[in-house]
């Protein structure tokens, strides 16, 4: 069965049409804020659940810890009404974090309080605002003319001082798949990996490929593989800086396996069982080696997950 994997299930309502009206809503007795700082989340310590959370902010906390000028993006309406935001705290600022943060948490990177843990929903929220604060961190000039440009409409939009060119928030979409044949499927290793960690291969959609095509180009080029045919599984967004992981299964036909050097240094073929066991554990292959699989994190992990039990 396939589970969508972390940074998936936005917990509340976007209220897209409320965009415009973001910064009425600051007011709001109500709002909350989370926080971020060069894509690192302020979270409270573990709870009895052994959960981190984002720390809320009120609008009156926000302006006095970050100043009221602070971008802050406007992530949605949750279930009792109340608006929710993202602020960019900003550069670190020593003094700051250590006076007036006090107690209330600590910035931790994503991934590694991601494996620690952080309510799902939270994760979703907290991802949806690295990305956004992400391009907004790089895209201060016109990509037409260089002039400034300012955000607008909650932080969804950027608009030119000089010529008016609208600029929206941009992601990348990725094909992340599985190459299937007779009952075994194919995960492949980068030299960057951990030891004996093995993953889907996956590769950037490239303009006028549909997700078919480039899934097929990507199984070509990495691993000399034809692919027969391609079902969509599943997507997730990925916050590193922005990406739209698109899950597959794809059949392919007989063959060896050619693996571009410059991707992978190895690829194995694992069965239902083996897989399963990379997932929990680690695998062991009739070479005396171990596999073992990606993090529930990845989405690679939610589909390995899903094929070995189908
Ligand atoms: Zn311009």
């Amino acid at each position: 069965v396939y589970e969508a994997p972390a940074f998936c299930g936005y917990p509340i309502d976007r209220a897209s049409l409320k965009r415009r009206e973001a910064e009425s809503l600051f007011d709001a007795s109500a709002a909350e804020m989370i926080v971020l700082r060069e894509g690192q989340p302020l979270l409270t310590p573990p709870g009895a659940d052994g959960l981190m959370r984002p720390v809320r902010l009120t609008t009156g906390a926000r302006n006095q810890l970050f100043g009221a000028g602070a971008l802050t993006i406007f992530l949605g309406i949750d279930a009792d009404d109340a608006p929710v935001f993202a602020v960019d705290a900003g550069r670190a600022n020593p003094t700051a974090d250590g006076e007036l943060l006090e107690g209330m948490g600590t910035f931790e990177e994503l991934r590694a309080a991601a494996m620690r843990g952080v309510p799902d929903g939270d994760l979703a929220l907290i991802g949806t605002a690295k990305s956004i604060l992400d391009w907004h961190a790089r895209h201060g000039f016109c990509a037409v003319c260089g002039a400034r440009t300012a955000a607008t409409e909650g932080g969804w939009k950027r608009v030119c001082s000089s010529c008016n060119a609208e600029h929206f928030p941009r992601f990348d979409p990725v094909v992340i798949m599985l190459a299937i044949r007779d009952g075994k499927c194919l995960v492949g290793r980068q030299p960057r990996f951990p030891p004996g960690m093995y993953s889907a291969l996956a590769g950037f959609i490239e303009p006028g490929e549909t997700i078919e095509e480039a899934c097929a180009r990507e199984l070509g080029e990495e691993a000399g593989l034809f692919t027969r045919s391609v079902r969509y599984v599943g997507t997730q967004p990925w916050p590193w800086p922005s990406q739209m992981m698109i899950g597959l299964f794809a059949e392919v036909e007989d063959g060896p396996v050619n693996l571009d050097p410059e991707e992978l240094e190895h690829a194995v073929w694992l069965t239902k069982e083996q897989a399963a066991a990379a997932l929990s554990g680690g695998a062991s292959l009739d070479d005396g080696s171990r596999v073992w699989a990606p993090p529930r994190l990845a989405i690679a992990s939610a589909l390995l997950k899903a094929w070995s039990e189908e």
